[in-house]
């Protein structure tokens, strides 16, 4: 499914530019356009699907392809360590509504996560 209005649906279709840094059938990872540190990548589905929740519901498979994806591009660069992150919600500091998994690493991360 593509939601025409959907930001992040419109980088799959190659309508939005992005730094790709992997890619498969189903999933797509990207740089974060406003990274938080050395390597903060975007990893989601190439459907639409508004949060990892929903996603969970209609194509739980998908969540594997992604982990997946998150961990060769962890491999890649920043030593296979790296945070991965599902902003749910507003309050939770989400903005965009298809399901993203920050990959963040490449320095020491501290722990403070809220
Ligand atoms: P959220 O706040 O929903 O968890 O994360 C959305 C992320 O998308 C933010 O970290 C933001 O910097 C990133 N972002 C927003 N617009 C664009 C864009 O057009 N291109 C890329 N590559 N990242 C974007
Ligand atoms: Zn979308």
């Amino acid at each position: 499914m593509t939601d025409t209005d959907c930001l992040f649906c419109r980088i799959v279709a190659g309508e939005i530019p992005s730094d790709k840094v992997a890619e498969t059938d189903t999933v797509l990872a990207f740089r974060d356009i406003n990274p938080a540190a050395p390597v903060h990548v975007l990893v989601i589905p190439k459907t639409h699907s508004p949060n990892i929740t929903a996603l969970a519901a209609t194509h739980p498979d998908l969540i594997a392809d992604m982990a997946a994806v998150a961990q060769t591009v962890a491999d890649d660069e920043c030593g296979g360590q790296y945070r991965w992150i599902f902003n749910t919600g507003p309050a939770a500091g989400q903005s965009v509504f298809h399901v993203h998994g920050h990959v963040i690493g490449g320095k020491d991360l501290g722990w403070s996560p809220a």
